[in-house]
This record gives C-alpha cells, structure tokens and sequence, in this order.
C-alpha cells in the first residue's frame, strides 16, 4: 500500500519520484484527478515528441516571472521591456475609453471578449463582497478603481457592471453602484439572461452579447 495512498492505485515504487512529483504537482491544477494527472505525467515523460515536455518546463518557469496582474486593470498581461505591465485591451486604442466594465475575474473577461459585445475597456476585481466568507468592502481593490475614475487621460462616462446574477455578484454591484454613483458617473447592470446563480465563464455567447446590450441603469 502506498504512503498515504498519494499516488492514487499505483503502488509507491511503481513510479520514478521524479515522475511521481510532476504528477502530484498537475494534481493541485483545478479540475485535474490523481489519476489524469498520472496520465499527463506519463504523456510528457514518453512522448516521442521530447520537445512537448521540454517546452512545457521552460514557459512555466518563466510564466511567474513575466505574466502578472497588468497596472491598470488586473487582467493578466505581459512585463513590457519598460518593466509596465500594461495587458493588451488597456494598450489597444480603438476600444472605447469611456466604457469600463468590472468583472469578477479574468475568466469573466475573457468570456465577455468572446461575446464580442464589449467595445471598452475592463476592471478585474479579483474577488466579491461576500458576508459569509467574511469579505468585506475593505477586500475589494476600490482605491485602485477609484484612481482609475480619476484618470484624467482617460474619462470613463459610464461603468457598466458585469458581476455575475449571484447573491455575492449582486451585492456588489449594489455597493459599486453606491461608491461610484457619488462620483458622478452613470452605473449600469448586465440585464438577465444569464441565469441567476450562473457562472458568466459557462454562459453561451449569444446570450452574454444580449445582457451587455440590454443593460440597465442602475443604482
Ligand atoms: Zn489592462
């Protein structure tokens, strides 16, 4: 029997250890078992094609490194040459400045760029207002939205709040639409569509294009 049964069916010894601790470290990727990650592991030790593993190595060791959080939205983007993290939408100037949409996380953002409904730019909070897990307003990056209000290289007229139709999402959209309304910028909603409880990552294109066009005024 193996030591705490960490390789899953396969008995200690069965596995290299160096194999065995790729395949423990794909385990803590979300979504993936013991057993696929045995899998994956076994793929990228033997594959013909030694370049698969090789390659992988070497992007993940550089990924920490040059990808990070970009300075003015908290989408993921690239470490410029300059050392600015500035990720792709914040430097294409054919979006539309005066439009700023908050999201929840990047997978938010990134399912709203598929609807291709969103012609403005976004901010990524990161987190919800959650009472029950103890997330208060304080958790939530409002300074950094705030100076991001108050740039005046960039006006933003009207915010557009794109948090999921969840008990968390709702409430804080409710509390943005309180802080940003005193600021004198028009807030609206996504409209329904998506369903109440929903994931936006899980909400097909079609309908997400639907709830941007159709916002609301809100607050
Ligand atoms: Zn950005």
């Amino acid at each position: 029997m193996s030591r705490g049964g960490e390789f899953g069916t396969i008995s200690r010894g069965a596995l290299p250890a160096r194999l065995g601790r790729v395949a423990q470290l794909l385990a803590r990727l979300p979504g993936v078992g013991e057993k696929t990650a045995q899998r994956y592991a076994l793929f990228l030790t033997t594959t013909p094609d030694e370049g698969t593993a090789r390659e992988l190595g070497k992007e993940l060791a550089a990924l920490r490194d040059h990808v990070r959080p970009c300075e003015r939205c908290n989408n993921i983007a690239e470490v410029g040459e300059d050392g600015r993290t500035r990720c792709g939408i914040c430097l294409d100037s054919r979006r539309d400045g005066a439009l700023l949409c908050i999201v929840a996380r990047v997978q938010d953002l990134l399912a709203i760029e598929r609807s291709g409904a969103m012609r403005g730019r976004y901010f990524v909070l990161g987190r919800l207002l959650s009472p029950l897990e103890g997330i208060g307003a304080e958790d939530l990056p409002l300074g950094a939205l705030r100076a991001r209000l108050q740039d005046a290289d960039e006006p933003v007229r009207e915010v557009l709040v794109a948090t999921p139709p969840s008990v968390d999402g709702e409430a804080t959209a409710l509390l943005l639409a309180r802080e940003l309304g005193a600021m004198g910028i028009q807030v609206t909603r996504i409209a329904s569509g998506v369903p109440h409880g929903g994931d936006l990552e899980f909400a097909d294109q079609v309908t997400l294009g639907r709830a941007i066009e159709g916002r609301k005024s809100f607050g």
